[in-house]
């Protein structure tokens, strides 16, 4: 599986709509401190169903929304997309291409979840990326200072790890749910 492109509109930094295609190779980001960088990644996080607003760097999950700037008015809502190349199936899905959005209005409207722009649940989401090794919590997204927490992990919290990367955490999570119905 393979991230093609991100779309982004009113999410933090980025007011406008701002689309970033991804080679196959290595892309780096640079930029100057504040301008941006780290935001990206908490949009990509924030479509795969990130809920923890600490993580995020905010306090309440409006935080996201872009907040106007000197010279821009804040905006009502964020939406971002990501979009994959699902050719070689890594996705719970048999299209060759998936778009993932979310989108959270200002005025406290629900969050809207959306594969290729049909509404669908959070789960449907987290459901789509479980056993991509994609999820959330998954070492594919490593924030700024998080290297020092993993290493430093409990041996549970290690195991978790593994579980996600093995492919595990889906049957856990399928058994979980079961024995609480
Ligand atoms: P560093 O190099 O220090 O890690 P960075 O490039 O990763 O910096 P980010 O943390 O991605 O920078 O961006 C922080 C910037 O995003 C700050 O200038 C902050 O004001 C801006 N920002 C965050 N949330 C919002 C928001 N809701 N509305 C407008 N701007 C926002
Ligand atoms: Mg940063």
């Amino acid at each position: 599986m393979f991230l093609k492109r991100v779309e982004m509109q009113g999410f933090k930094s980025f007011a406008d709509k701002v689309v970033i295609n991804f080679e196959h190779s290595v892309t780096g980001v640079v930029g100057p401190n504040g301008c941006g960088k780290s935001n990206i990644t908490d949009a990509i996080r924030w479509v795969l169903g990130e809920q923890s607003v600490k993580s995020l760097r905010g306090t309440t999950m409006t935080d996201v929304i872009f907040a106007g700037s000197a010279d821009r008015k804040m905006v009502g809502m964020a939406e971002v997309t990501l979009v994959f190349d699902n050719t070689k199936r890594s996705l719970n899905s048999e299209l060759d291409e998936i778009e993932v959005t979310r989108r959270l209005y200002r005025n406290g409207q629900d969050a809207e979840y959306l594969i290729n722009r049909n509404n669908v649940r959070l789960k449907d989401v987290v459901d789509l990326i479980l056993d991509s090794g994609l999820g959330k919590d998954s070492l594919s997204m490593i924030s700024q200072g998080n290297i020092s927490s993993f290493a430093e992990a409990k041996p549970q919290d290690r195991r978790a790890i593994f579980e996600e990367a093995a492919g595990v955490s889906k049957y856990k999570k399928r058994k979980m749910e079961s024995l609480a119905k």
